[in-house]
């Protein structure tokens, strides 16, 4: 079989699926650490390198925890978010919806529009410096429970940012049921925002009913146990709700057992919509030309297979027609010049 790699390396990508804090490289970490010397994590790239090597599960928290410690001020998010732009456009991704969730900065003391102001400014610098396109989803950090949920949605519908197309929520499923979330989602939708919950992940498909039934979702984080309910499948497919697919960060959570187990197979059999997303990249050691790979092996594709990923990603992603027109029109001219070589 062809070596994808440097195929998938200059493929114009569209990523759904994706977290802002969890996005923070080894190299980012570093800059953010060097501003902040009294902070635990080291700030040197060979400590840090095995700071970033994972043990277990839990080791993975407290350093995803150490990382949101870093960010004190708005000139770090400014820094994180820009930053995060420049290792995607390393990656050819042209456009990408990045989950945020504010509720962890204003709770630690940002000032909410200064926060709004430097997410904003890294996205206008990311797109014409860059030339990589930002979007964000504001998510409720569901173990943080209704005042989160509150506080996600004040500032998500009142202090709305330009670049704000979703809502999401995100956290444990277990002990957390999505229906308690309906009146946030509600007042969300009603302002004209997109609903990106993630559902299914730990869970079964009931999880991903509720999160259609009662948050409206219009694309599904991760949706993993789907394949656990025929009729579920056959809905998603029909109605082209779309699964955000994360293949390692599954395996690093343990949501599957090992990358030859994953369902995405099932998924695409079935007809669903699925794209391919990272999640929570350097954390996962991984990043999404890699997972790219990963869904190529796993489903037995070529270059048209896996050019038809990236366009899946723009067709469930929530930018304009003009913009999904152009994206999709970069993938196909990139995979004919390819394959003419
Ligand atoms: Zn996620």
């Amino acid at each position: 079989m062809t070596d994808l790699h440097p195929f998938v390396a200059g493929l114009p990508k569209a990523e759904l699926h994706v977290h802002h804090v969890g996005s923070a490289s080894p190299r980012i970490v570093a800059e953010l650490a060097a501003r902040h010397p009294d902070s635990k994590v080291p700030t040197d790239p060979e400590a840090l390198a095995d700071y970033f090597t994972f043990t277990d599960f839990a080791h993975f928290i407290d350093v995803y925890l150490s990382v949101v410690d870093l960010i004190r001020t708005p000139e770090d998010v400014r820094l994180l978010t820009f930053e995060v732009a420049r290792d995607m456009a390393r990656q050819n991704i042209r456009y990408a919806e990045l989950t945020i969730t504010p509720f962890s900065s204003t709770r630690r003391g940002i000032d909410e529009k200064a926060f709004m102001e430097a997410i904003e400014d890294a996205r206008k610098a990311a797109e014409s410096e860059l030339g990589t396109v930002l979007r964000w989803c504001f998510d409720i950090p569901g173990e943080a429970g209704l005042e989160a949920a509150e506080e996600t949605t004040r500032l998500a519908v009142d202090l709305r940012p330009d670049g704000l197309v979703s809502f999401g929520l995100g956290g444990p499923e277990i002990g957390v049921p999505r229906p308690q979330f309906k009146p946030y989602f509600d007042r969300a939708i009603a302002a004209g925002l997109h609903s990106v919950p993630h559902a299914g992940e730990t869970t079964g498909p009931e999880t991903v009913w509720d999160a259609l039934n009662s948050l409206r979702a219009e694309r599904i984080g991760h949706g993993t146990s789907a394949v656990k309910d025929p009729a579920l499948l056959a809905h998603l497919a029909e109605h082209r709700i779309a699964l955000e697919v994360c293949p390692t960060s599954n395996i690093a959570t343990r949501a599957v057992a090992t990358l030859d187990e994953h369902p995405v197979r099932e998924m695409v059999d079935a007809g669903v919509l699925v794209t391919i997303n990272s999640d929570d990249p350097p954390m996962f050691g991984t990043d999404l030309n890699s997972e790219y790979g990963v869904a190529a092996r796993l489903l037995g594709l070529d270059e048209r297979g896996v050019a038809g990923l990236a366009k899946n990603a723009v067709e469930a992603s929530f930018l304009d027609p003009a913009g999904k027109a152009r994206i999709t029109a970069e993938i196909d001219a990139y995979t004919e010049n390819w394959l003419a070589r």
